[in-house]
């Protein structure tokens, strides 16, 4: 079989009777839908942050549309965020009717350029969406001081950072509300779709649960204002409750994983992932960098090794964004980086020997070119 970027088969193997327990005990609870693994998964999700609030929706790009939404973001408001991420990101602010306006990332690490946000600001900008891209956090505390001085709303886009770690605070809690996915290759991942909004703010909390459930409350059937249907799946829900056990584990494999490659590569003139101050990677991805990118992922196809790149096309140059009007040329380090990165395999049940026919193979490629 091909080695590829992500694949589930190894876990599933090892905790296919928890995952099977749980699909049965939902099967034979009685509720199919807003039951008792919801609502625990919801209360362990939000105790693992330390905060008051999860509410559970069906994935993570309607997670940051509620959560947007939630927060008073609508038609003709701007939303700050970058280019450089997975296009939900984006697809979500569209979603609203509202404008995302982009900055470029740094060159170290490919997270938000906090410096260019100030720049970016106009008297429509209402929230900003800072993305813990591959697994570590965007400098929050100018991000925090901006939203202060210009009254604006901020929600993390944590995808990609189940459990990740900013000067000790953990991801989705550094701001007003928190969009996380629990789509099956992210650090928590469920066996389907998942999504969830995290929040300390019992006002908005309220919002969201609404706005998941067509905009009525759940006791009543009547609708306040119009919402979505955004349920999490009592299945999915009871699936997470028990990875969410194990979900700091994860992290640590991952982290091991990623202490490998860089052991091995070391030697290479690969660009490796850079720990930005003050933070804890989840690696969710390991993104690694080459000016001659694509003969490597070609080289790599003769040793069976099929590698992604995440992203190969920023979101500003995707012909369904054409209308946000920017050319290329833009954003120029998140132009630069989406012709030269791309993805090691990385997921926790990762095998030593398939790890080191990667390394293997890079080493033999890199020296050849
Ligand atoms: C995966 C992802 C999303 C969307 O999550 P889905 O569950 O697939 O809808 C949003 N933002 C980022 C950064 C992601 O990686």
């Amino acid at each position: 079989m091909a080695t590829l970027v992500w694949d589930y088969l190894g876990e599933y193997d090892s905790e296919r009777d928890d995952i099977l327990a749980a699909v049965d005990k939902v099967f034979r609870s009685g509720r199919l839908v807003f039951g008792e693994s919801t609502s625990s998964f919801e209360h362990e999700f939000a105790a693992y942050h330390g905060t008051r609030h999860a509410v559970g929706v069906d994935n993570g790009t309607n997670a940051i549309k509620l959560g947007l939404q939630a927060l008073g973001i609508g038609p003709g408001d701007e939303v700050i965020t970058v280019s450089n991420t997975a296009a939900p990101t984006v697809v979500a602010i569209d979603a609203l009717g509202a404008t995302p306006v982009f900055v470029d990332v740094r060159v170290e690490d490919y997270l938000m350029d906090t410096a260019q946000v100030a720049g970016a600001i106009t008297e429509r900008t209402k929230a900003l969406v800072p993305v813990h891209l591959y697994g570590q956090c965007v400098d929050m505390v100018p991000l925090r001081r901006l939203a202060t001085e210009h009254g604006l709303r901020i929600l993390e886009d944590c995808a990609q950072s189940h459990g990740a770690r900013q000067r000790g605070q953990v991801a989705g809690t550094m701001s007003d509300a928190s969009a996380f996915s629990f789509y099956p290759t992210k650090v928590l991942g469920g066996y389907g779709d998942g999504g969830a909004v995290v929040t300390a703010d019992a006002e908005l909390d309220r919002r969201l649960r609404r706005l998941r459930y067509y905009g009525m409350a759940e006791q009543y059937y009547v609708v306040e204002t119009p919402g979505h249907n955004s349920r999490l799946d009592e299945v999915q829900a009871e699936i997470l409750r028990r990875k969410l056990d194990r979900l700091d584990e994860y992290i640590a494999h991952r982290r091991a994983v990623a202490a490998r490659y860089a052991e091995g590569l070391a030697g290479t003139d690969l660009g490796l992932p850079v720990l930005a101050e003050g933070n804890d990677h989840v690696y969710y991805l390991y993104v690694v960098r080459h000016p001659r990118r694509d003969e490597i992922l070609k080289a790599l196809l003769d040793y069976d090794i099929q590698l992604n790149v995440s992203y190969r096309w920023p979101v500003h140059t995707m012909s369904g964004f054409e209308k946000l009007g920017y050319a290329m040329g833009s954003l120029p380090v998140t132009e630069a980086l989406a012709d030269e990165i791309f993805s090691l395999p990385m997921y926790p049940s990762l095998p030593l020997d398939v790890q080191d026919k990667v390394i293997g193979a890079l080493c033999e490629v890199l020296a050849r070119l």
